[in-house]
């Protein structure tokens, strides 16, 4: 056995992380225990010390506690510090717990890998400034961009987060009429509720593709809008999902799974 892993959230119930932990671990034969442990975020901290310290070898991270994994780790990947938020635990042999991010790497491999999707010299617009907009937002940039412009409903958040990231802007939605991008990225959480961000017709470059962070078994109101607004491709978060999984995997075990038979099952 080669030890516990988990993912602690909350809510985690409805998360598919153990499905394809466990089909990394079939594939690659590597004998391991993957659990969901919901903690609250009061009880997170003694949660994941608990984990630890009775055969936890690794954890993933999601909502809301990767800013809270990213202050409880003993050393952090530059990545993860960058972002500013863990999703990926290793528990090192002595003791020590090392923090990573694997969503921005999992975006680009998703973006480049699966999709042939060119990065280098794209105009490049994020929307949304919360967690996930924070852990792509180095990897997108070390990509080399042309432009990369962030827009979010509360403004102030979007400026911030530019300021701390050379090579970003920050602009409001309304003033993005007439500009037009080559990939948009939805990172708000909007498609949660069947909403959209305020973004203007037009925007989408022509040959431009769209990513919805979020993911559906059909279609997220902004896949639709996408189409609706001439995207050569609308892409949701599945492929991110999957492949963040397998960064985290790797970091665990030393293996990369291959990630083709779990593309397919959620709507693009
Ligand atoms: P978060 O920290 O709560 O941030 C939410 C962001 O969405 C904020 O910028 C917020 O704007 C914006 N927002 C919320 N409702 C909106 C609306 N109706 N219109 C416009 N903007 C709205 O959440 P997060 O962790 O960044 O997650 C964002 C999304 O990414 C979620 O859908 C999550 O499921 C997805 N995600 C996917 C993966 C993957 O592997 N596929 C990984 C991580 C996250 P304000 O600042 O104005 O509130």
């Amino acid at each position: 056995m080669s030890g516990r892993y988990a993912l602690f959230g909350h809510p985690v119930a409805h998360s598919q992380s153990p499905r394809i932990q466990r089909a990394f671990a079939t594939q690659t034969g590597i004998d391991c225990a993957y659990e969901l442990i919901d903690a609250p975020p009061a009880a997170f901290p003694a949660a994941l010390q608990e984990f630890f310290a009775h055969g936890g070898r690794g954890a993933n991270i999601t909502l809301p506690h990767k800013e809270t994994a990213c202050q409880l780790a003993d050393q952090l990947s530059d990545r993860a510090r960058a972002a500013g938020a863990v999703n990926t635990l290793r528990r090192e042999p002595d003791g020590r717990l090392l923090g990573d991010n694997t969503d921005g790497i999992g975006l680009v491999r998703d973006l480049t890998a699966n999709n042939n999707i060119k990065l280098v010299g794209a105009r490049i617009l994020i929307c949304g400034a919360g967690g996930a907009a924070r852990g792509i937002l180095p990897v997108l940039l070390a990509e080399n961009p042309a432009q990369l412009v962030l827009a979010n409903r509360t403004h102030a958040r979007a400026r911030e987060l530019a300021r701390q990231f050379t090579g970003c802007t920050a602009q409001e939605y309304a003033a993005l009429r007439g500009q037009t991008f080559d990939l948009v990225l939805n990172a708000t959480s909007a498609s949660l509720r069947a909403e959209l961000p305020a973004l203007p017709a037009g925007i989408v470059a022509a040959g431009g593709c769209t990513y919805d962070l979020a993911y559906r078994d059909t279609p997220t109101v902004f896949q639709q809008w996408s189409k609706a607004n001439g995207a050569r491709l609308a892409l949701a978060g599945w492929g991110m999902l999957v492949e963040q999984a397998a960064e985290s995997f790797w970091l665990w075990h030393g293996v990369r799974p291959a990630t083709h038979a779990l593309l397919e099952p959620v709507s693009k």
